[in-house]
């Protein structure tokens, strides 16, 4: 790939969505909140807060963490909190960031820096819910003076921008992805701590596995075997990736040495041992595409 990954602000990427959609003469957009739903044999029914009813063979439930789509369907769900919150805001800096970014791994959490044009970054610092509120209520020269400690003034001086918010962190896995008429994508399907920016890709991931097998079953999208398939599909990637980002944020917590020890010597085998960190770049990238380069190299090796 050229890239490894790109950083899309949700204010550039919102808007190319929403242009995409109203340009595509497939889709009509219908701006109303969905009240309630009605799922029966054939069609999931969905009605609208300005009265109208949509009807289809299959609901695709893109309606975020507590998913009334999903509760519909009758998907029940396992929940974890964790005893963190993510205060994230964007700021200015004097130096340049070479279009890095830039995790600190603490007791409590990471402190992740993410490139933005120009000199500027945004930031996803977890702490503890106290400590979040407490930062978020200080003053935007005290506050730029902590990040700019907390990164040992790796970017020069700091200046916080304005808008501060607080996400308490949590986790949500559904026992199905796919049940009466209703298939589950985005965090409606997969909620994790914001942690190695999986969500989002995860979530296109979704998308792009559905499209697949509706286009298999062009003839009724939501039958129950086509929703058995896209179970069946995204179950291994989305629990693997859900349990690796668990994984690593226990491991970041105080009470976890042992783990932490593992997750540096991890790191420092990835950093030192360019073939290893290429393969689990790719496995990031596509569950699979590591392997198939892999298995790419050595048939090239036996043709040779
Ligand atoms: C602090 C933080 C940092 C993150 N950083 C990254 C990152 O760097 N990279 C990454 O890939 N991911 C990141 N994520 C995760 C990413 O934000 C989510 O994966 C993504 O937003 C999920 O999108 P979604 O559309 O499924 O849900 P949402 O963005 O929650 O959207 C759900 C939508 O459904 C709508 N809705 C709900 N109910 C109804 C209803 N009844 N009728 C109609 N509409 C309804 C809502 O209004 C909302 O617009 C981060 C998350 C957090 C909290």
């Amino acid at each position: 790939e050229e890239q490894f990954g790109l950083n899309l602000p949700n204010s550039a990427l919102n808007p190319a969505l929403a242009g995409a959609v109203v340009a595509h003469s497939g889709i009509e957009w219908r701006k109303s909140m969905v009240e309630t739903w009605r799922l029966d044999a054939d069609h999931a029914h969905a009605i609208l807060s300005d009265g109208s009813e949509v009807a289809a063979s299959l609901a695709v439930a893109a309606d975020g963490r507590l998913s009334p789509a999903r509760e519909a369907a009758g998907i029940s769900t396992s929940a974890r909190s964790y005893p963190q919150a993510a205060l994230v805001l964007n700021f200015a800096h004097r130096s340049d960031h070479a279009f890095t970014s830039t995790e600190f791994h603490t007791e409590i959490g990471p402190f992740t820096q993410v490139p933005l044009p120009g000199n500027r970054s945004s930031l996803v610092w977890v702490v503890e819910p106290a400590t979040a509120k407490e930062l978020a209520a200080l003053d935007d020269a005290t506050l730029s003076m902590r990040i700019e400690q907390r990164m040992q003034s790796m970017l020069g001086r700091v200046s916080v921008e304005p808008g501060r918010q607080i996400y308490p962190l949590s986790g949500v896995t559904p026992r199905c992805f796919a049940r009466n008429r209703v298939a589950l994508v985005g965090e409606a399907a997969h909620v994790f701590p914001p942690i190695g920016a999986q969500g989002l890709n995860l979530g296109i991931r979704d998308i792009d596995d559905l499209l697949e097998i509706t286009c298999e079953n062009r003839v009724d999208p939501g039958a129950v075997k086509a929703l058995r398939a896209y179970d069946f599909k995204r179950r291994p990637d989305i629990l693997a990736r859900s349990s690796a980002v668990n994984l690593l944020n226990k491991s970041l917590l105080s009470d976890m040495l042992p783990a932490q020890m593992a997750r540096s010597a991890g790191l420092g085998v990835l950093g030192g041992f360019a073939p290893l960190r290429a393969f689990f770049m790719r496995e990031g990238l596509r569950p699979g595409s590591g392997f198939a380069a892999l298995a790419g190299g050595l048939r090239k090796q036996v043709r040779r």
